[in-house]
């Protein structure tokens, strides 16, 4: 039987997991999910046992046994974080329900895990991994009527069991207004996701571009692992060249330290275009932003 895109497979597992009262539908307990739903959609070809293991640089695998009767995954004994180990799980029975037929073996290090290129296979059991423990309709819930901040994305991360970061991708894909998520080390940028009108404005930092120098008088500069959230406002040409010069963003940052230690910040961006308070100028709306598209 055809797969279908990580999205919809993981939707269809969300659906069954509908029917748990809340407190047991969250955290998704991924182990018994993996074995019930492999059991009972794939009798011939099973999940029968995920285990701890100790492969230096390897976080997560999927492996066939040699009699092609049945599947086992394992994850890094090494890694302390629960959300890490449950986004692990995740993704790789994603590497099950999505590629068993093209490896009978998928050995995950935390570096293709994160990496920029979006057209692979990592990255589809990412997707899938993300929308099985948190499904969009629900996160849509949880945050609804709240100001983004990195309370809120914690309380997101309580109740899906994931890591700060997982949730704060999570969030750039459900939220309206414009907003950046970086993870940062060193003083350069790992990694950042943008909210979709944050991207049709043009505000994201370039995959192309692997050292993104983070602005000195940056909140996320400033962030310290002792200390809990810390919040600041700054220049939004600071950081995204493009924007006018009397434009401010918001700042939220929080440092983590431990086996990935790094910098998360979270970038609010005011609307791009002006609010048309009067209806004469609702009418005029489509003029002057189709006027706005054309600079
Ligand atoms: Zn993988």
């Amino acid at each position: 039987m055809p797969t279908g895109s990580p999205i919809a497979e993981a939707n269809k597992i969300s659906q069954l997991l509908r029917a748990l009262p809340d407190e047991e539908r969250f955290p998704v307990d991924v182990e018994r999910v993996a074995k019930e739903v492999s059991r009972v959609r794939y009798a011939n070809e099973p999940i029968v046992s995920i285990e701890p293991f100790d492969i230096k640089g390897v976080d997560g695998l999927l492996a066939q046994h040699p009699s092609a009767k049945k599947w086992k995954i394992g994850y890094n004994s090494q890694i302390q974080s629960p959300g890490r180990i449950r986004f692990t799980l995740a993704h790789e029975f994603g590497h099950y329900i999505l590629h068993r037929q093209l490896r009978n073996r998928c050995q995950c290090s935390p570096k293709n895990m994160y990496e920029w290129d979006e057209r692979n296979i990592e990255a589809e059991a990412d997707v899938f991994a993300s929308f099985l423990l948190m499904p969009l309709d629900d996160f849509r819930t949880q945050v609804a009527g709240q100001s983004p901040s990195i309370e809120m994305l914690r309380r997101c991360s309580d109740r899906y069991g994931v890591s700060l970061m997982a949730a704060a991708l999570k969030w750039t894909e459900i939220a309206t207004q414009r907003a950046v998520v970086v993870a940062v080390r060193d003083g350069f940028v790992l990694w950042a996701r943008s909210s979709r009108s944050a991207f049709r404005s043009k505000v994201y930092l370039s995959s192309k571009k692997f050292t993104i120098p983070i602005p000195d008088e940056s909140a996320v500069n400033q962030a310290d692992a002792t200390s809990g959230p810390i919040t600041g406002k700054l220049r939004a040409n600071a950081w995204f060249s493009n924007e006018p010069s009397d434009v401010e963003l918001i700042e939220h940052a929080i440092a983590f330290e431990g086996d990935y230690p790094y910098t998360l910040g979270l970038l609010l961006l005011p609307d791009e275009s002006p609010r048309w308070e009067s209806p004469e100028n609702e009418i005029l709306a489509p003029v002057y932003q189709s006027l706005q598209w054309r600079k």
